[in-house]
């Protein structure tokens, strides 16, 4: 009877809110003869109508669930008051019993995967092809990191005991608003700690929803609601309050920079666990394969309109790479075939930026700097300044503020150099270490790359975007990574997030 009440439960929550209903499909027009030929996808009325009906299906309402408001200082004090209530009884529960908790959630998240892609398309701009792998992602943490919850059991590392941190607050970003901080706050939970979870002002009802889908789980087994909180707060005083509150033990952040430097600001001894921003570089040697390497840079640069910190920032050409007539033309054909405009369009490629372009990105896609020329030049299509068609830039100078600074948008900058020794100098000429490429389809090329790239996830023959749990786990290297640096959705994430003890001696 319980399974068949949990199966319903389930069921219900798949029932979508109104059926849309079908409007008439609009005739096909013939073509006249001498008319230009144009591809169906891009004329036949029939076509547009088709993606109309299914947009209509993704961006049904879903309503936002429960999260808590908070609005002073004193609200603050009373969720984090919440979480150490239950602190004790969370590290208590054993790590088999979290583990089913966090497999339980990858259920729900699974079940609620219309509900999510609707949602990221609604809210973060996402394409379908962008939000549909982010939700198996999400299940993917869930389920990799129940395993690793597993391993944390008593006797389970000969010689040492775990124990869990404490309070934890996971700050999440928007341009991942559902795997990212599902994947933080089910390592945190595997990790025994209580969680107050921030969703980034702009994509709060993904986080919603998607916790709503872990809580669920936490319902069934009976874990007390408060072990997860998603708090609704304004910055300033009150989402300070949030972070330096005496009781956190720890803050999760992945975001930029200068995120991390104001939370290290605001509290000397906070410790804090992020994953920052990235200058990416893609090298591609004479040896590469072009249509491949061209592929790659493009998904590479400019999937969620550049807004990932694992993107595709620089384009290296080495050689004879740098003036090769047919990669040039390819690439600047593969950019101005993407499509720009809503994401509820199914058929764009590079939906809007989630904030109107502004200071470095806004100067990276209006203004040139010396030596450089635009290859693709971007082209603003709304008022508000969120819908640009991406843009290459040639003659990127090394040392120049292109090539040092993350700017997280549609523009990629192309640099050209002699030998790879230069490039894999000018790849690593950057602060951060985040993710980086390689194309060649030479053997000691891609040997003397591995070794010398100073990234955290290099990729030989691949885009560098899209890490996949457990394959790829994901993190960085210098300033793309604060604390001790083990990579999501790998072997260690779970295991760096709380204490190691030496176990009492048994008899
Ligand atoms: N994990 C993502 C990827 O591999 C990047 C995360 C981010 O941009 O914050 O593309």
């Amino acid at each position: 009877a319980q399974r068949r009440a949990f199966r319903d439960s389930v069921h219900a929550s798949q029932e979508p809110t109104t059926p849309p209903q079908r409007r008439p499909r609009p005739e096909p027009t013939e073509p006249r003869a001498g008319e230009p030929f144009r591809n169906a996808a891009d004329t036949d009325p029939a076509v547009a109508e088709s993606r109309a009906w299914a947009a209509e299906l993704l961006v049904r309402d879903v309503p936002a669930p429960d999260a808590v408001r908070i609005t002073t200082v004193q609200d603050v004090d009373d969720a984090v008051a919440r979480a150490e209530a239950v602190r004790e009884r969370w590290a208590t529960t054993a790590p088999a019993d979290r583990a089913r908790v966090l497999r339980r959630a990858a259920l729900h998240l699974e079940h609620a995967r219309g509900d999510l892609v609707a949602t990221m398309v609604q809210e973060a701009g996402k394409t379908v092809a962008e939000a549909d792998p982010e939700v198996s992602e999400a299940v993917d943490f869930a389920r990799y990191y129940a395993d690793r919850a597993e391993e944390l059991a008593d006797g389970a590392v000969p010689g040492a005991v775990f124990r869990p941190r404490g309070v934890t607050v996971v700050t999440p970003p928007w341009n991942f608003p559902v795997a990212i901080p599902v994947g933080s706050v089910l390592a945190a939970l595997a990790a025994g700690s209580p969680v107050l979870v921030k969703p980034a002002p702009p994509t709060p009802r993904c986080v919603q929803v998607a916790m709503a889908a872990v809580q669920r789980a936490m319902d069934e087994l009976d874990v007390p609601r408060d072990v997860l909180q998603v708090v609704l707060s304004p910055e300033g005083d009150v989402g300070r309050r949030l972070v330096t509150h005496p009781s956190v033990a720890r803050v999760l952040l992945t975001g930029s920079i200068e995120t991390a430097e104001l939370f290290a600001s605001w509290r000397a001894d906070l410790e804090v666990l992020a994953e920052t921003s990235g200058k990416n570089a893609i090298v591609v040697t004479p040896s590469a394969d072009v249509d491949l390497a061209v592929a790659d840079v493009v998904r590479s640069a400019f999937g969620h309109a550049g807004q990932k910190c694992s993107a595709a920032s620089l384009l290296i050409l080495v050689g004879s790479a740098g003036t090769s007539d047919r990669l040039r033309r390819q690439l600047a054909d593969a950019v101005t075939s993407l499509r720009v405009g809503p994401a509820t369009d199914l058929a764009t490629t590079v939906g809007p930026l989630t904030e109107p372009a502004s200071g470095k990105l806004l100067h990276a896609l209006t203004t040139l700097d010396a030596g450089e020329r635009w290859l693709v030049q971007p082209r603003r299509l709304d008022d508000e300044g969120r819908l640009w068609t991406p843009g290459v830039k040639h003659g990127v100078a090394p040392g120049s503020a292109f090539h040092t600074t993350e700017v997280f948008g549609p523009v990629l900058g192309v640099l050209r150099v002699a030998t790879l020794d230069e490039a894999i100098e000018v790849q690593n000429a950057v602060a951060f270490g985040l993710t980086g490429g390689l194309h060649s389809l030479d053997e000691d090329e891609i040997a003397t790359w591995l070794d010398r790239v100073e990234v955290g996830n290099a990729y030989v023959n691949r885009h560098i975007t899209g890490a996949i749990v457990q394959r790829q786990p994901f993190g960085g290297w210098k300033a793309s990574v604060v604390g001790p640096g083990a990579k999501a959705g790998g072997p260690h994430y779970v295991a760096q997030l709380g204490d190691w003890a030496d176990a009492p001696d048994v008899p």
